[in-house]
């Protein structure tokens, strides 16, 4: 990130300790996936999981997922809704059964959604589809009598009824009426099954929409993005803390020093030592550095170091002089497995502070 340093444009980075996400990735005229791969290269640990959210990109490919589950469970046990796929427009030359649903691209909150009568308006959508330059799916539409959003949050469970009251074939466009309905097995175990994809969706909903003949149709999978309903939003919203704080605990935890290592002075955790110089740098990056007579290292020096190792900044413009060399840039790159950058990054840092330390102090 770019900040301005007493009139200079600096380069920043910093990698966050822990990421909720709870918003789209893409929707219509947007696109986060720029962030989503800096997340990445940080190898920041989330909720949803990255590679899920990476996986949410396109519908039809969730979709694909669907399909994969439907196989393997069979029709009845999960009744997905038939879907076609088509990648451009110039594919769109005739449908069969009318009326379908075209769904354009990937948008949500209904952006894209059109239903569509008959042969010559379907050919009318395959020019709309050429000049949105995307893909597009087409099922058949369902005559509903409402729709059911299924949501797991973490250990939670809860389905709502919804049903249009402003006449919207689309439920979640204009006004609807919602109600919190019991969890039928079947429920369940659909939005288990999903929750299992990607490597795990610690938040996902299912949607399903009830035909007026009583048949229910998986129409899609919503990620942690998903939109809290009802009266119950304050408790989802703490569920949801709930889970982020739990996963906090496990994964974010400073690293305990190995048996054969001496400890480091003071007799605090790294953070504590992080937490402290991170304060001093913030004081010393604010004001002009001190006059470089003296050869002894400042405690700002120690600041510094530790803000290069806390927060990795490309460029900096305080000048160096009386200062201790610059340590060689750390690439903003990790391989491997979270927890295991988690652990390179404390134990880096410790390095970093042991030395520092022993240039003040002598050998410890
Ligand atoms: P998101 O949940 O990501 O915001 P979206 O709103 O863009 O998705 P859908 O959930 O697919 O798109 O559709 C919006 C609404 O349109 C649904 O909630 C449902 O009421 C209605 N709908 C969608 N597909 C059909 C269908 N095949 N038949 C009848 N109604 C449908």
């Amino acid at each position: 990130m770019a900040v301005i340093r007493g009139g200079t444009r600096v380069g920043r980075s910093f990698r966050p300790d822990f990421l909720l996400v709870r918003q789209n990735l893409k929707d219509a005229g947007e696109d986060y996936k720029k962030l989503l791969l800096a997340l990445k290269f940080g190898g920041v640990p989330s909720i949803n999981n990255l590679n899920a959210i990476f996986n949410f990109q396109d519908k039809p490919w969730v979709f694909g997922f669907l399909v994969q589950l439907q196989r393997r469970l069979g029709k009845e046990n999960f009744p997905l809704i038939e879907q076609t796929f088509y990648p451009d427009h110039r594919e769109m030359i005739t449908f069969s059964r009318f009326p379908i649903v075209v769904k354009i691209g990937h948008a949500h909150g209904g952006l894209g959604k059109v239903k569509v009568e008959n042969l010559n308006d379907f050919q009318d959508m395959a020019s709309v589809v050429a000049v949105a330059n995307t893909y597009c799916t087409v099922e058949p539409y369902i005559d509903s009598k409402y729709d059911i959003h299924v949501q797991k949050i973490g250990n939670n469970y809860k389905a709502f009824m919804r049903k249009s009251i402003s006449g919207c074939w689309k439920t979640n466009t204009g006004s609807a009426m919602l109600e919190q309905i019991s969890m039928p097995e079947r429920y369940k175990m659909w939005v288990d099954e999903v929750s299992e994809l990607f490597g795990g969706l610690d938040i996902c909903a299912l949607e399903v929409v009830v035909g007026k003949d009583g048949r229910e149709y998986i129409i899609e999978v919503n990620d942690s993005a998903l939109t809290l309903l009802g009266d119950t939003q304050e408790e989802d919203r703490r569920h949801i803390a709930d889970l982020v704080s739990s996963r906090m605990q496990a994964i974010c935890r400073p690293k305990t020093p190995p048996p054969n290592e001496e400890p480091v002075p003071p007799p605090v955790g790294p953070r504590g030592i992080l937490g402290s110089l991170t304060s001093l740098t913030r004081d010393i990056t604010d004001t002009p550095p001190p006059s470089a007579a003296s050869d002894a290292p400042s405690l700002s020096n120690i600041g510094r170091r530790d803000s290069q190792a806390s927060q990795s900044s490309t460029v900096s413009s305080a000048p160096s002089t009386g200062r201790l060399p610059d340590p060689p840039p750390r690439p903003f790159q990790r391989q491997g497995s979270q927890s295991q950058s988690l652990v390179e990054d404390t134990e880096d840092t410790m390095k970093n502070l042991r030395k520092t330390f022993a240039g003040i102090f002598g050998d410890m």
